[in-house]
């Protein structure tokens, strides 16, 4: 017998927070101990980072076309005044739909925490959100989209359904850490428990080149996950046995927020990294005849004829 094709239409509003975060940490890179408040703010504003230690307290949107360095970390500027390592919190933001924020600092650089999301979700859910009068306005992605660095690519494709799912794999040549992967059909939930919790990693060969270029200052196991030659050296292990995979999907859900409105599509990463995530996202600015924004999601669900008892339907 053949099936009955359902058409939902749904609509979201944007979010933002119900109340304040206030907290402090230090910068992985810069080592810096930074005070920040994250507030509440209007429909269509996105995020926007100020730098309340620099004179005039100027802002920094949190968009695309204001980055301006991808190693080690996402960093954002304007005007000669920039704030780094933003990648972490604004995968929170996007993870949870948290659609317009102003997260002030009196620092360079967004405290790193324990290196996950982790402390980032549990004060914005603890915040509560709040629905505004504007819809929120969805990236759909209708053709590929691609960029490449030799082996290292991120593709993204038209979602079969309205929604957002990653393929992500890694590749390192080391003893320890060598391939991972982590597919997922996203949701908040999804985000939350599976991706929100994974910490920063680093192998320790490389951290005498990084702290001689001004680097990880900040870094220590309360902040990262150290891989040594042939195991890791934080002694409590790993929070999930995939953990760097994961981590590097936290990371691209940040980079990728950078666009200013969520996707939907299928994204399929390998090797990625920053650099490659604001490739992508710049490729996907160029490339407007690959995708359509709407603020109107449709979903199907096939049922047989015998279970309806509604009027309205398109058959297939
Ligand atoms: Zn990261």
């Amino acid at each position: 017998m053949a099936c009955l094709l359902l058409h939902y239409k749904s609509m979201k509003m944007q979010q933002t927070l119900r109340n304040v975060i206030e907290f402090s940490g230090i910068g992985l890179h810069t080592g810096c101990a930074v005070n920040m408040r994250i507030l509440p703010s209007a429909e269509d504003t996105g995020i926007a980072f100020i730098r309340k230690d620099i004179p005039g307290s100027p802002a920094i949107k949190a968009e695309s076309s204001n980055v301006v360095a991808t190693s080690y970390a996402t960093s954002l500027g304007a005007k000669g005044v920039t704030v780094s390592t933003v990648e972490h919190i604004l995968s929170a933001f996007y993870g949870l739909g948290v659609d317009n924020a102003v997260v002030e600092l009196d620092g360079p650089e967004v405290p790193i925490m324990d290196g996950s999301a982790s402390h980032f979700i549990d004060m914005i859910e603890s915040a509560g959100l709040t629905w505004l009068s504007a819809p929120r306005k969805y990236i759909v992605i209708t053709r590929p989209i691609k960029v490449a660095d030799r082996d290292k690519y991120v593709l993204l494709l038209p979602a079969e359904e309205a929604e957002f799912s990653i393929d992500y794999s890694i590749d390192f040549s080391h003893p320890f850490l060598t391939k991972q992967s982590f597919s997922k059909l996203f949701s908040r939930e999804v985000f939350r428990q599976e991706v929100g919790s994974a910490r920063t990693f680093g192998f320790l060969k490389d951290l005498e080149m990084l702290r001689a270029n001004g680097l990880a200052k900040g870094a220590s196991l309360n902040n990262a996950v150290a891989i040594g030659d042939t195991s890791i050296i934080n002694e409590d292990g790993l929070r999930y046995p995939d953990e760097f995979v994961r981590h590097k999907v936290l990371d691209m859900m940040g980079d990728i927020s950078l666009l200013g409105a969520p996707v939907i599509g299928h994204l399929i990463a390998h090797r990625a990294g920053h650099g490659l995530n604001h490739r992508l996202v710049n490729e996907i600015l160029k490339r407007p005849g690959r995708w359509h924004m709407t603020d109107t999601l449709v979903k199907e669900s096939s049922v047989e004829p015998r279970h309806l008892h509604i009027e309205k339907m398109a058959t297939v």
